[in-house]
Order: C-alpha cells, then structure tokens, then sequence
C-alpha cells in the first residue's frame, strides 16, 4: 500500500512517502535487524531507504494527483481555483473529500484535478478547516492561499490579522488562530499578491 507517514526515528520528523510494510528488509549498510513496526520504504536499493513511522500520521495514497502531478494522499488539503472562484477541498479517505466551504461531498475520482493545487496535510496544519470555516460562517471572504508554508516559495510572508484584539503578525506559515488571546486570524500576504502573478510565479 502506498501512504506517507511522518518518520519518528530522525532527529526530526519529516515527511516519507513510499511503500507502507511491517517487516523490514535488513539494513544493507549493518545487517541489522529491524523489528515488526511501522515503516515506510522509500525504494531504490532494496532496505537501504526504509524509515520507521509514527502510524499516526500514516495517510493512504489515493488514485488522484493535483495539476502539477503531486499525488494526493488522504487527509491532504487541496486548493481549487480557476479565474471564477476558489474553495477547498480535504480528502477524508480514497474515496471522499468535502469542499469545506459548502460541506459538498465530491469524489476523489470526480476532483477536478486539472485546476487543484495540493497545498498541504491536515496533519501539519490540525486548524486549517476550522480558520476557513469562521470566515464561511460570518460571511467574510475566504481567503486565497496558494500554499500553507511560504519558505521555498517566491510568496511573501503571511500577514496575519487578528479578527478579535487585531494584533498584526507575520508568518512564514499558515496559523488559525492567535495564540495569545484566541481569535481566529485572517489571512493575507505581507506585499499584495494576485491570483495570476502567484499562479506565474509558482511555475517559474
Ligand atoms: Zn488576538
């Protein structure tokens, strides 16, 4: 079965996507052996890129893959945007994912995958509904968010305005919520971003 888990066995946890098994190969570089667990291996020289996984963060890949050809595993965060509209879309297993602005289910097979950007995993971003559900719920405009972490991007840092004591941060990643009193953030970008530029900038 193929998924990506986070790791828990590297000094800190990092994302493996690969072939999910329980009995390890032995280790080529120290004939170790590993023992039954929960393990994730990469491929290429049979053990060498096996890496031991936290379960609880395992997400199962599923058929589909977004407009640039990065597959979609469950739990993931998917942006869909064409010139029209924009709404997101998390895959609840292989089958289902939910537009989490209007609660419709659509099929992961029926995705419009043409115009979907993969942007993230619930599991590195737990309040990613609830923060753009507060903005479905009061009626304010859903914010555009082309990805959840700009550090390898050509994107400017997230400006993050508190909607309750309107405190002002930047962010190199997408938060819900501000910590130090509890109010839902809304989301912009630190210098003006337009849909078409981002999109340009991304495929440069
Ligand atoms: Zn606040």
């Amino acid at each position: 079965m193929r998924a990506k888990a986070k790791s828990s066995s590297t000094p800190y946890p990092i994302w493996v996507e690969g072939e999910y098994i329980t009995e390890p190969p032995i280790r080529p570089s120290d004939g170790a052996i590993r023992p039954v667990g929960h393990y994730i291996d990469k491929g290429g020289y049979p053990g060498a890129n096996v890496y031991e996984v936290d379960i609880n963060t395992m997400c199962r890949q599923t058929d589909a893959a977004d407009r640039f050809g990065k597959p979609i595993y469950e739990q993931d965060i998917l942006l869909y945007e064409t010139a029209e509209e924009i709404g997101y879309f998390i895959v609840k297993d292989l089958e289902t994912t939910v537009d989490i602005v209007n609660g419709e289910i659509i099929e992961v097979g029926d995705l419009d995958t043409e115009n979907i950007k993969n942007i993230g995993s619930m599991v590195d971003y737990s309040d990613f509904v609830e923060g753009i559900r507060y903005h479905a719920d009061n009626g304010l405009e859903i914010p555009y968010i082309p990805c959840l972490d700009v550090q390898v991007t050509a994107l400017p840092y997230f400006k993050l305005k508190c909607l309750k004591c309107g405190q002002i941060s930047l962010s190199c990643a997408y938060m819900a919520k501000h910590k130090g009193c509890g109010g839902y953030y809304t989301v912009d970008f630190a210098t003006k971003i337009y849909r078409e530029r981002a999109k340009e900038k991304e495929l440069a």
